[in-house]
């Protein structure tokens, strides 16, 4: 078997240079023969606060870039055993947020023709949309693990019906999803009304709020997750504001009182041995954190949704 892509070592070539690709990866134009495709979609003109997503894909992959091929505390190598590439950016209208999301469907479209699980790098929440409309095409109606500070489930803001604030209630009117198989972890906030979130529950969505989760450790709501999941394809979308703004400024509608960093690795390295068909990172918002580390913490999610893909070899 011919050796798997690797990203590019840092004792072969310094960290700070190479391609800007993530973890340095080979850069794809052919999908043919790839396990896992990373791309990025760098678009902010879907969100109703603090906007720069649009730079989330770059400053992603650059804080990627320090990120080892073998994940110390669970065992898996990725590269063993999956072919991995960055196949670049969609190239969306940035005037354009309908046209934009009829783009992202069209090019997911073409990716899950390959049969590659597309890991995305957003992007403000509402490029979910158009890609679970290619993924339910692609695998009929999936289970969602939907970690975030909120539900995202309005009906309209200022009239319009795709917005990042409204991707899973439209999920659920178009039968994207199975309604009893979302699982929405992290919510928190303020609300205009009570049932804000809570309506969501009446579809049969199962919400865990993040004031229930404060101090805990989240293996074992991960592994009940993936017990209740089982075998169907599965889609896992990680909004960057389910952490604590302390952990993760850079973003575009922070709320206190979030979960932490060790929090969202215990929940995603529970789900191993899930049947994940895709994945995304959403809501990095470069400006707001200079630092990088907002971006560096959605990289290492990145990686360790990577570790969890059906098909990753454990050393
Ligand atoms: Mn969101
Ligand atoms: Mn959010």
């Amino acid at each position: 078997m011919a050796p798997k892509n690797q990203p590019l070592s840092g004792n072969d070539l310094a960290r700070f240079s190479g391609p800007n690709t993530f973890m340095r990866l080979p850069f794809a134009n052919e999908l043919q023969k790839l396990d896992v495709a990373v791309l990025g979609v760098p678009m902010d003109i879907g969100t109703s606060w603090r906007s720069g997503t649009r730079f989330g894909p770059k400053q992603v992959r650059s804080e990627s870039a320090m990120i080892r091929p073998y994940n110390l505390q669970t065992g898996a190598a990725p590269f063993d055993s999956l072919q991995v590439a960055d196949i670049g950016d969609l190239a969306i209208n940035t005037f354009s947020l309908s046209d934009s999301l009829r783009i992202i469907a069209e090019s997911y479209g073409a990716i899950l023709n390959y049969d590659a699980v597309p890991l995305a790098i957003g992007g403000d929440h509402s490029i979910t949309l158009p890609i679970l409309r290619a993924i339910a095409k692609r695998h009929g109606p999936v289970a969602l693990i939907h970690v975030d500070a909120h539900a995202d489930v309005n009906d309209e803001m200022f009239g319009e019906r795709e917005t990042h604030g409204t991707v899973f209630r439209r999920a659920y009117e178009e039968e994207l999803i199975q309604p009893s198989k979302v699982y929405q972890v992290g919510l928190r906030g303020t609300g205009y009304t009570a049932e804000d979130f809570t309506e969501a529950q009446g579809w049969g969505f199962q919400q865990f709020p993040a004031h229930e989760l404060w101090g805990r450790d989240l293996s074992q709501l991960g592994a009940e997750i993936r017990r209740d999941i089982g075998n169907l394809p599965t889609y896992v979308t990680y909004d960057i504001d389910s952490l604590d703004p302390a952990y993760a400024p850079g973003t575009g509608t922070p709320e206190i009182g979030g979960l932490t960093t060790p929090q969202a690795m215990q929940l995603i390295r529970a789900f191993k041995g899930l049947n994940i068909v895709g994945c995304d990172l959403v809501e990095v918002s470069p400006p707001y954190d200079t630092s990088g580390n907002t971006a560096l913490t959605g990289a290492n999610i990145l990686y360790e949704l990577l570790c969890i893909l059906p098909g990753v070899t454990f050393r």
